[in-house]
């Protein structure tokens, strides 16, 4: 069987910006500026716990873990050919939201979010050797799998790297819902970057923040600035 992935090239640009009130976000990608290859490669991945694993609790897991998956993508970035110039890491802060599906009754989650800068041109071979990486430290943070959504120690979903369209068994390229959630539409609003990244003609729903929204920013702390 053949399985589509494909990637274009497209400059394009994801604004964040107050939408449909207070605490709310919308996010609007223009596609009017297409050009060759400047066009971003930003790479997103997602981070989400809410259950203890084996360094504690998700707040110790997420702390634990932001050097080794930094560690991480920076050694995938070098082994990519042709060498490249250096990727640059932004972490969102950390979010507390509400358990979004999955079975009733399961904690909050930790969520944030990371913003992979100037990594080489999207492939799926590369994407998912990524994959791989993230999943090894779900593994290593004791992530067990039993139903949809059930609650975790540890999730790294890849949400989308440049333009890369990927649809195999093992990866869903950009990830299929990462507009419908604020656990990871708010950690994006919080970086309030210039993701650069579009991935087609996003428009989003919008995503409650703050009081009475269901994605509640952590203040800065040691591990996790
Ligand atoms: P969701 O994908 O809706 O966030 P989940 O994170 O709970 O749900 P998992 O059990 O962690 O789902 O992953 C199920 C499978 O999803 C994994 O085995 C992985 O191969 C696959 N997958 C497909 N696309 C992606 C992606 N973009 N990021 C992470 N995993 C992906
Ligand atoms: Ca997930
Ligand atoms: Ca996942």
């Amino acid at each position: 069987m053949r399985y589509r992935c494909w990637w274009r090239w497209r400059r394009a640009s994801i604004r964040l910006q107050p939408w449909g009130g207070p605490g709310s976000i919308h996010v609007r990608a223009s596609l009017a500026d297409q050009t060759g290859p400047a066009a971003s490669t930003t790479l997103a991945i997602a981070l989400g716990a809410n259950l203890p694993g084996p360094v504690g609790s998700p707040l110790a897991t997420l702390i634990a873990v932001r050097p080794l998956l930094e560690a991480r993508v920076l050694e995938w970035h070098e082994s990519l050919p042709p060498p490249g110039e250096a990727v640059t890491l932004r972490w969102s802060p950390l979010f507390e939201t509400q358990p979004v599906g999955g079975p009733p009754g399961q904690p909050n989650y930790l969520n944030a979010v990371v913003l992979v800068d100037g990594p080489s041109p999207p492939h799926t071979t590369a994407a998912e050797a990524l994959l791989e990486q993230l999943q090894g430290l779900e593994q290593h943070f004791g992530r067990e799998r039993h139903e949809r959504w059930a609650p975790r120690s540890l999730d790294l979903d890849l949400l989308w790297w440049g333009d890369l369209r990927c649809q195999t068994p093992r990866l869903q390229l950009p990830h299929p819902l990462w507009r419908e959630r604020d656990f990871v539409l708010a950690p994006l609003a919080a970086l309030e970057a210039n993701l650069g990244a579009a991935l087609g003609g996003v428009a989003l729903g919008q995503a409650a923040l703050g009081p009475g929204g269901t994605a509640m920013a952590l203040t800065g702390r040691a591990g996790w600035p």
